[in-house]
């Protein structure tokens, strides 16, 4: 409820993740609307993921990284000025000086101002070429050199990968290093330390990870200090590292990873108590030593150090956010647990990595072969955990850093045997175990979401606690007390199809398509429970399976009972109980005959038309005994089934593309028609809809499809996994400048593996989420042939475009099935008297229940007179 008064205006320095996080936490507590808060964020953009900062490679748009719902931003009591850096700050008047001169008044202030990237004095290290790696505008403009480089070489002597070079062998180096490759890069760690990741593993732990390291063609130099970088005197930008020790190495392009520095030149200026090796100097409740200003996140040093996690920067904007509103929450200490966030190299450390704590005792599981070094660092007897390292293997950190400081049941070095060896007794976590750092939540916090907030998948676990949507690490955890709950409740998590069939739908798809089986009565037989005629839910999965792996018509035979309503009839059926007729427009695109066509089949049955958003006409109202007249002139005019009734291809949607629009760089058009006649017909877990746009201005909405491809100069960008419905999500990015050939196979193999595996009514956003590895593996499956099956899906998709026949036409030529178009059996001819209607913006719409007691309706007519 808001009050009277005129709220206090808190004023915000910094719009990072920790400021996003103050206005969330003090918005969802300020019932009473006592504070507005003011940000000033010198990024030209909303609070971003930082410690997402690398998937901005594989997803592009910097929107995806943001943080804070739409609503957030658009509250009337939050302000948010992007680009605007706060100059100056005058504790004594309460007020701050943007860039503009503009002078803003506060009554509370904090400071979350992060850090920079600190560059080393290394002379060179102002050259064209060298990076750092901090923000979004940061790995924008190294991704934008890497690709500068690479198409400077094409064609030349110097076509080669371009050369790559990260200073600092640390987790950002780490993560800087593996984005280097992912942009088809060289890539070489130089190391200052003895080992890799030293502020975080110990040496034997180190080595393990070099040989990782170096696994995924990623170099590492350790003990190694770079003297100079010199400039190539045929480019003049970085061209070659100098080393202490004599040593020399050619590059095109450098990453500074060597540290952070707090931005704290504001608040110095201002006065405040700086710490010795910088930030702004906070006691335990966030006040700095200035009536009114607070600080939080990097840039705070508290307990005398400033720390470069966001989970520590996390609770301070909730202790800030808490006194603010009077509360008297304080610093707990930071959990400065850490997990390499690098794809194929599981490295994690907690508590006390180094064993620093006196009489403590480390057990050490290594098996230099397979790569791996476990560490658990022990109390004296043995009992207590304390800490921990893993490399290689990290499977068990997400379970043990919440039991530091907990006794572990059993015997410590059973939880370092490689998984399967057993021994390992269950760990119940205490409710008050921190699960995710990043959050700060408990273990209690994720079992009460099941409990008392009825959450009953990890996905509403997350809405419901944040718990894993951070850095992720704790999501395996989360997945087993979600289970673990839920099992206690008695809710099985079953994977099964139904009662009928033990096995999920992609385990039934492959049991069919492997054993070739071709019949209900055979796979029941086989997979399901014997005897059983199956329901609602097998049954129609069962036809959609058979369509692709046993092409036939959705009316043969036995299939034709399998069907959902709509299949059956080949048509949508309305609210009223008449259908809906929906020809192929494919690409949107229709001839004027093809238009006369429909206006003359509408108004000759008296059709409802209205234009779909899948670019074509969808006609209402028809009877069932009126579908294969209808359909009969349409099949004429050259029109084909637009399958709108199937969990199918819908429809491929375009833009005008490059023959009409000046802006075009592909024929968009010319793609949807070719894609839309390749995939029509192809039976799905769920309906798929695609979308082309002939530039990035992106006019056919791509993205929010399952495949979205958008034109460029040198070819197409595909997008996967786009949905509208409930949860809308933007499809993201698979691969990129695909000639159409290449982009064909691409979107043959991403929808057929999802035909394959996903499960019953499950979209691809859904889909992509739940697969093990998400997109990665789509990835890894769809373009990298991963699991060895592409051959086969691309003959799967040959096929089933080979075989495709349009259901209509073949229901026309066929007396047997058009039996099924008769209103009432026992009385052909007869109207269906529920079909009233009643007239609106000149044409007709289903009468509601009062004007059907009223009686002043229309009666649809048994038949029409029709042209012939
Ligand atoms: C690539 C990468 C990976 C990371 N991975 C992890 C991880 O796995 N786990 C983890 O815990 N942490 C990770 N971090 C660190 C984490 O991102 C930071 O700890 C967190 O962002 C700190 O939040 P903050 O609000 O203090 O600072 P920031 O998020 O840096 O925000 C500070 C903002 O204030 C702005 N600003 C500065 N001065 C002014 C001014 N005078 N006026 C206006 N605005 C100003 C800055 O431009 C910046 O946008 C990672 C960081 C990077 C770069
Ligand atoms: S996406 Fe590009 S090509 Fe297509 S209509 Fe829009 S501006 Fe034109």
């Amino acid at each position: 409820m808001p009050q009277t008064s005129e709220p206090r205006h808190l004023v915000v320095v910094g719009g990072g993740m920790t400021a996003h996080r103050l206005v969330e936490a003090l918005r969802s507590r300020d019932t009473a609307g006592s504070w507005r808060i003011t940000v000033f964020a010198d990024e030209p953009r909303r609070p971003y993921d930082r410690v997402a900062l690398t998937s901005y490679f594989s997803r592009r748009d910097p929107e995806e990284l943001s943080l804070g719902d739409d609503a957030l931003w658009a509250d009337e009591l939050v302000t948010l000025h992007t680009g605007t850096p706060v100059t100056e700050i005058d504790t004594d008047a309460r007020t701050v000086t943007d860039d503009l001169g503009r002078v803003t008044r506060y009554d509370e202030l904090v400071l979350a101002t992060g850090s920079s990237a600190a560059v080393p004095p290394i002379p060179g290290a102002d050259l064209p070429g060298v990076f750092v790696y901090r923000t979004i505008d940061d790995v924008a403009a190294l991704r934008g050199w890497v690709a500068e480089r690479e198409e400077a070489g094409r064609g030349t002597s110097y076509d080669r990968p371009v050369r790559g070079a990260v200073i600092g062998g640390g987790l950002l180096g780490l993560e800087a290093a593996g984005a280097l490759r992912a942009l088809g890069a060289q890539a070489t760690v130089i190391q200052f330390g003895s080992h890799l990741m030293n502020a975080q593993i110990d040496l034997g732990g180190g080595e393990a990870l070099k040989r990782l390291i170096n696994g995924m063609e990623v170099g590492v130099r350790v003990d190694t200090a770079t003297e100079k970088m010199v400039a190539s005197r045929r480019t003049g930008s970085v061209g070659r590292l100098d080393f202490t020790d004599g040593t020399r190495l050619d590059v095109d392009v450098v990453v500074l990873a060597t540290g952070i520095r707090p931005r704290d030149e504001v608040a110095r200026a201002a006065g405040l108590e700086i710490g010795p090796r910088g930030g702004v100097v906070v006691d335990d409740t966030c006040a700095t030593d200035v009536a009114h200003v607070w600080a939080i996140g990097e840039v705070a040093s508290i307990r005398g150090a400033c720390v470069g996690l966001v989970a520590p920067g996390y609770a301070m904007a909730e202790i800030v956010a808490d006194r603010l509103l009077g509360g008297e929450a304080t610093y707990p200490g930071a959990d400065t647990a850490t997990k390499l966030k690098l794809s194929g190299v599981d490295v994690a450390s907690f508590g006390d990595a180094f064993g620093t704590t006196e009489r403590s005792m480390e057990i050490v599981w290594a098996d230099p072969v397979a790569g791996v070094y476990k560490k658990l660092v022990m109390s004296d007897d043995a009992r207590t955990l304390l800490g921990g390292v893993f490399v290689g293997d990290a499977s068990a950190y997400a379970s043990l850093r919440p039991m530091v400081g907990a006794e572990l049941p059993g015997d410590p070095s059973a939880y370092l045997l490689p998984e399967g060896t057993g021994g390992a007794p269950d760990l119940e976590l205490p409710e008050s175990a921190t699960v995710c750092s990043c959050n700060n939540v408990s273990a209690g916090e994720v079992r009460a979401a099941v409990t008392e907030h009825a959450c009953t998948d990890i996905g509403a676990v997350k809405a419901c606690t944040k718990a894993g949507t951070s850095c992720g690490s704790c999501l395996p955890l989360v997945k087993k007390l979600v289970g673990t709950e839920l099992a206690r409740l008695g809710i099985t998590v079953s994977t099964a199809l139904c009662e009928h069939f033990a096995l999920s739908r992609a385990q039934l798809y492959d049991a069919v398509r492997l054993a070739g089986t071709r019949t209900f009565s055979e796979i029941v037989e086989r997979f399901g429970r014997t005897g059983s005629r199956g329901c609602d839910i097998c049954r129609p999965v069962v036809a959609s399976i058979l369509a692709t792996t046993a092409p036939a018509h959705v009316l043969e035979g036995e299939r034709a009972s399998l069907q959902d309503t709509n299949d059956h009839v080949m048509a949508n059926i309305q609210k009223d109980g008449s259908y809906s007729v929906v020809p192929r427009m494919a690409g949107g695109e229709v001839t004027p005959e093809g238009l006369i066509a429909i206006g003359e089949v509408a108004r000759d049955y008296g059709l409802y038309t209205k234009i779909t958003g899948g670019q074509r006409v969808d006609m209402f109202g028809a009877r069932i005994d009126q579908l294969p007249e209808i359909w009969a002139r349409l099949i004429d005019a050259g029109f084909e089934s637009g399958h709108a009734y199937g969990k199918s291809l819908r429809t491929v949607k375009s833009c005008v593309g490059s023959t009409w629009c000046r802006f075009g760089v592909q024929d968009s058009v010319a793609l949807a028609v070719l894609l839309e006649l390749r995939y029509r017909g192809l039976r799905s877990p769920h309906k798929i809809k695609l979308g082309v746009s002939g530039c990035a201005r992106e006019c056919a909405e791509a993205r929010g499809k399952d495949v979205g491809v958008i034109a460029t100069d040198n070819g197409w960008n595909v997008y996967v996994g786009g949905n509208g419905g409930f949860t809308p999500r933007h499809a993201q990015l698979l691969a990129e400048d695909l000639d159409t050939d290449t982009l064909i196979r691409v979107i043959d193999r991403f929808l057929l593996y999802y035909v394959r595996t996903a499960d019953r009514l499950q979209r691809t956003a859904p889909w992509i989420e739940d697969l093990e590895g998400g997109l990665d593996t789509v990835r890894a499956v769809v373009l990298e042939d991963s699991l060895g099956i592409a051959a086969d899906l691309d003959a799967e998709m040959d096929a089933h475009v080979a075989e495709y026949v349009d259901e209509w036409r073949a229901t026309l030529e066929d007396p047997e099935k058009l039996r099924k178009f008769a209103p009432f059996v026992n009385a052909p001819g007869v109207s269906d008297p529920d079909l009233q209607y009643v007239p609106v913006r000149g044409q007709m719409r289903p009468a509601t229940a009062a004007e059907r007691r009223e009686g002043a309706v229309l009666v649809a007519p048994a038949t029409l007179e029709v042209r012939s």
